[in-house]
């Protein structure tokens, strides 16, 4: 029986990975590394042997029975395993058909959790994804369905779009459709957590001209409260009783 470590690598540069993370790559003889994944992560892996099994949303990919087939040969060997996934393994990364079969032959699954691009693009655009008193729930939706189809409604007051970078007019128009607001704001980034990230700012009914600017980048859509920027928002005047740190000027 052997150990696969399911590891999220963080949504970008090398330092977003978790110091648990980066132990584990520091024992492992064998990484399957996702496309998304910064390959200066290597060097944090001198033992290991490398394999790229990378997947980009429909076109190129690893078929998944590769990939499954890879994590049981290797740990089958005894080897340390870790399958190395872009942001949070929990989100949209497969890896409850990985965990199945690594469970299913008899291996120990242990899973470390990383910063899901929801929360770099966050940082990046300086956005909060909750506000006190009205943003209070916060919904994480792939925009592309097995079908390719596009789905999108209206289920919590900020949401998260991942998968969506090459059909924003098409997201718009669903958005519209499920009664978010022209004027609902939207905070497109593009390659959070890497130096070169881009985030824009724009409303719903102007969303598709955000195409060009993050064309062929890893995209995420914030749309609603958590896409406001805080600093045009009114500041919210201290609960009753409380003590201002600081007078009023006047
Ligand atoms: N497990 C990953 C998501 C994998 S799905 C995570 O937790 O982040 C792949 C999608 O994630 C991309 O199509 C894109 O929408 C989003 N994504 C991944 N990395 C990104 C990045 N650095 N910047 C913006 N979006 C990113």
């Amino acid at each position: 029986m052997a150990t696969v470590a399911f590891i999220g690598a963080g949504p970008g540069a090398a330092d977003l990975i978790t110091v648990r993370g980066a132990r584990w790559l520091a024992q492992a003889d064998v990484v399957l590394a996702d496309a998304l994944t910064d390959p200066a992560l290597r060097d944090w892996a001198p033992r290991a042997r490398w394999i790229d099994v990378g997947k980009r949303g429909f076109d190129r990919a690893t078929g998944q029975e590769v990939i499954h087939a890879l994590l049981l040969h290797h740990a089958a060997s005894g080897a340390c395993v870790v399958r190395l996934k872009g942001g949070d393994p929990s989100v949209f990364g497969r890896l409850e058909e990985e965990l199945a079969v690594v469970r299913a032959a008899g291996h120990e699954a242990v899973v470390v959790p990383g910063v899901t691009a929801a929360l770099a693009a966050a940082a990046d655009a300086q956005r909060p994804l909750t506000r006190r008193g009205r943003g209070r729930s916060v919904a994480l939706t792939t925009a592309m369905t097995r079908e390719h189809d596009l789905g999108a409604g209206r289920h919590a007051d900020t949401e998260v779009f991942y998968m969506a970078g090459k059909q924003l007019p098409g997201l718009a128009r669903q958005l519209a459709a499920a009664g978010w607001p022209a004027t609902t704001p939207v905070a497109v980034v593009s390659r959070a957590g890497w130096p070169d990230a881009i985030h824009t700012q724009h409303t719903l009914a102007l969303l598709a001209q955000a195409s060009m600017l993050h064309r062929g980048r890893p995209t995420v859509v914030l749309v609603g409260v958590g896409a406001e920027d805080p600093s045009a928002a009114a500041p919210v005047p201290p609960a009753a009783g409380a003590t201002a740190l600081r007078p009023a000027p006047a």
